[in-house]
């Protein structure tokens, strides 16, 4: 049964998506039960915050009968954060309730009114990078679009505000992609493959690997795929697909698709090579920022975008806060933060794209990551400074491979960083780890690591 003809829903987890949801539910007259293992926040937050309406129909399962208000409904809604091992999960399948996610119910509800076109973006790292530039060039291709999905803005918002739009440009996560059924995109994006949420996986990164293939869900012969060429996961996801293929590649040159060739990005479609622009001119910096340019210029060629549209969407792109920001020159010494790093490869990738010495600052929360890959790339790191509970299980990997010290606060790390550094050198937040160990997510990290900074003394 589609969520169209269901009647009474329930949403587990009242965080952004899932408050979003219910409101977007609540707007199309469906009855929903919200409930939240954080108990206090869920009652604070229907207590304090406006619902825009929708509190008639929106109730606060209560904990002592949570089950019970379950069973009442037809359709389990699960949050992008809650497992999907939570008891509630099991409960409903057993009772054989639909059970969806927050990207489904706004896509059913959107494509039964709107005609918009989809783009999925998933990867590892890099989605939101790419978003926002897809968003950027669509708009000086002049198409009217709105990004949207795991990127802060969920999916179930925009459809709420009833606006219409040429292309709906969404950043969609593994979790995100676990719960779709339905949910299609016109063209799908898949930036890159590699280990991360490993805990939320069993350990293997051939499911996380599957779930990122379900990007291509429901696609046939109509849809475009573009993927990167440097990347075995992807190209192996890429051979069954039936449809349109547009790789892209910072290694070699293709025949169809996006690539760099020299010090020019270029794109090659219906058998004319185009040069887009050089490398240098767009200001994101590292091989990982040039890999987000391809694909957002291999995305914009499905769209039929002319390369004064890509170019100027390229070019007018500033980085996103806590992606390789830089913070403050001290005395010749760079100090960068790329607090968004939350993985193993986009520490690698952050550590490969600093010209001259570093100090690296790494730690957090650990995601089952495998830091042993990262000591091929320490060859100009002077010191990593560790911090968070991952601590000993990196300095177990890495060694005997550079020089590695500790510290217990962001300001102790800082202070360090600076006593190691000369002019010439880079202070590096790369951190390979989440952040809730110490901080409420990496934003709040990567503003601890602005003030520590700023504090700093010439
Ligand atoms: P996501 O939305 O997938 O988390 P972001 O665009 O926010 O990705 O970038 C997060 C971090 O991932 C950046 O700070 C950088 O360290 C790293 N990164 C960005 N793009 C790539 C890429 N194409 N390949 C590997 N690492 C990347």
């Amino acid at each position: 049964m589609g969520v169209l003809e269901m009647k009474k829903f329930f949403v587990l987890g009242f965080g952004r998506s899932g408050r979003a949801v219910a409101q977007l539910l609540a707007q199309q007259g469906r009855s929903v039960h919200v409930y939240d293992d954080e108990i206090a926040a869920l009652e604070w937050s229907l207590d304090n915050t406006a619902l825009d309406g929708a509190e008639d129909f929106i109730s606060h399962a209560e904990a002592a009968t949570v089950e019970q208000s379950l069973l009442e409904c037809d359709c389990l809604v699960v949050s992008p954060g809650v497992p999907l091992d939570h008891p509630l999960v099991a409960k409903a399948r057993e009772n054989n309730l639909e059970v969806t996610g927050e990207l489904e119910v706004a896509y059913q509800i959107f494509s039964a009114t709107f005609d918009a076109s989809i783009v999925g973006v998933t990867g590892t790292n890099g989605k939101s990078t790419v978003v926002n530039l897809l968003g950027d060039i669509l708009t000086a291709g002049g198409r009217r679009n709105v990004v949207a999905g795991n990127i802060g803005t969920p999916f179930s918002e925009v459809v709420a505000e009833e606006e219409s739009f040429d292309v709906v440009v969404l950043e969609i996560s593994s979790f995100q992609l676990d719960t779709i059924s339905e949910f299609k995109s016109d063209v799908a994006v898949l930036l890159n493959v590699t280990a991360d949420h490993l805990d939320r996986y069993q350990e293997s990164i051939d499911n996380y690997a599957a779930s990122k293939a379900r990007i291509l869900s429901g696609m046939g012969k109509d849809g475009t795929f573009v993927y990167n060429a440097e990347d075995e996961t992807c190209r192996r996801i890429a051979e069954s697909f039936p449809g349109r293929k547009i790789p892209f590649s910072s290694a070699k040159d293709l025949d169809e698709g996006a690539f760099r060739k020299g010090d020019t990005i270029y794109r090659s479609h219906d058998g004319i090579d185009e040069s887009v622009m050089p490398v240098a001119d767009f200001k994101p910096v590292g091989v990982h920022n040039l890999e987000n340019a391809l694909a957002a210029v291999a995305t914009a060629t499905a769209f039929g975008l002319d390369v004064p549209s890509i170019r100027k969407g390229l070019l007018e792109y500033r980085p996103l806060p806590h992606r390789m920001e830089l913070t403050r020159v001290i005395n010749g010494v760079a100090y960068i933060n790329d607090s968004k790093a939350t993985n193993v490869d986009a520490t690698i990738k952050s550590v490969r794209s600093i010209d001259g010495d570093l100090v690296l600052i790494m730690g957090g929360q650990d995601k089952s990551g495998d830091f042993m890959v990262l000591r091929n790339h320490l060859t100009h790191v002077k010191q990593v400074i560790l911090i968070g509970e991952a601590r000993e299980k990196i300095r177990a990997a890495l060694k005997g491979s550079c020089e590695l010290v500790d510290a217990r606060t962001m300001r102790e790390a800082v202070e360090r960083a600076g006593r190691t550094t000369v002019a010439g050198d880079t202070v590096l937040l790369a951190p390979a780890c989440a952040s809730f160990d110490m901080f409420k997510n990496y934003t709040e990290r990567g503003e601890c690591f602005r003030d520590e900074v700023a504090s700093l003394e010439k």
